[in-house]
């Protein structure tokens, strides 16, 4: 069956240096593996996919990419060269790769029209997105125009963990929960909740969030976000859908990735329905061949594999 996998990262020499935060929570023998194949596009990489029979990686930028730049003019010009760059890998790979886009989300406006030069000149397929960027999320007022060429030019964005600005009082003196372990989860989450009542999913009722790591929870807690939702103070926030969960239902897209489990699949399957959900690896985090067995093994209809594993990609990123 024709697989294609949507969290699939590199890395460039150049842009090392910004991922040291993420480097620093591995085991250093185990990001010294990574970093290798993170560099590598052509070799082990390939040579893994065929093995593990994913047939097409979409590419994207490790966390937090570009985002870890301080200096907006900086962020323009790396995002630029990066992408030039995997386009040129795309190009040499055709049936192999697609790819997300690194934007500088720094300078909004250049973030928007970098966004559109990616996909109309590039031929990517959206933009990933690692977080905040400088303390900045995506519900911010500035970040609209963003979305506006999102949804012009009807690419979803892939909304993807990196450190949080600070950490959390509860995690504090448990330096082991900071990461891919739990906070980048909960940090993420919380980011998608900003957009729902920040209200860019009624400014934008279009707009296409893809999420990874089997929707970093979200599809659990659907019935419990619209019962409270009817409990709480709204402090003055009103949605024009009647409920939370509308949003993560129609705007929501989730990957597999990062997770390979049925039980949480079954449960997104449920919440958010087949058409909503797409495979993806979370390599080189995750082992290929390990992702692609579960998918293949889940217990799930064939129809129903057959959307996560492509049908659902093809349509959504027009592969
Ligand atoms: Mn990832």
């Amino acid at each position: 069956m024709r697989t294609i996998g949507l969290e699939e990262h590199f890395l460039t020499h150049e842009l090392a240096s910004h991922v040291a935060p993420s480097a620093a929570i591995a085991k250093p023998a185990v990001w010294e593996d990574a970093f290798r194949r993170l560099l590598d596009f052509t070799g082990e990489r390939l040579d893994g996919m065929d093995l593990a029979g994913l047939d097409v990686q979409v590419l994207s930028l490790m966390s937090p990419g570009i985002h870890a730049e301080t200096d907006p003019a900086a962020a323009v010009t790396k995002a630029a060269a990066v992408n030039d760059l995997l386009a040129t890998v795309i190009a040499e790979n055709p049936t192999r790769f697609a790819g997300f886009a690194a934007l500088p989300l720094q300078n909004p406006k250049a973030a928007a029209r970098e966004l559109e030069r990616a996909v109309t000149q590039l031929g990517f397929c959206g933009a990933m997105v690692n977080a905040h960027t400088q303390g900045r999320y995506l519900d911010d007022p500035t970040l609209r125009v963003v979305w506006e060429s999102a949804v012009a030019l009807d690419v979803p964005l892939y909304l993807h963990p990196a450190n949080g600005v600070d950490v959390a009082h509860v995690m504090s003196g448990h330096p082991e929960l900071i990461g891919p372990m739990w906070s980048w989860g909960t940090d993420t989450a919380s980011h998608v909740l900003r957009l729902i009542f920040g209200g860019v999913f009624d400014d934008f009722p279009e707009a296409k969030l893809l999420l990874g790591h089997m929707g970093e929870g979200l599809p659990y807690v659907l019935w419990r976000l619209d019962s409270r939702w009817g409990f709480h103070n709204h402090h003055g926030v009103e949605l024009a859908r009647e409920n939370p969960s509308d949003y993560l239902r129609h705007n929501l897209y989730i990957t597999t990735s990062g997770v390979c489990s049925a039980p949480p699949l079954l449960c997104a399957l449920l919440a958010l329905g087949p058409e909503h959900i797409l495979f993806g690896t979370d390599y080189p985090f995750e082992d290929m061949p390990t992702a692609t067995e579960f998918l293949r093994t889940a217990p799930i209809s064939e129809p129903d594999r057959a959307k996560i594993a492509h049908q659902n990609a093809e349509r959504l990123l027009r592969l």
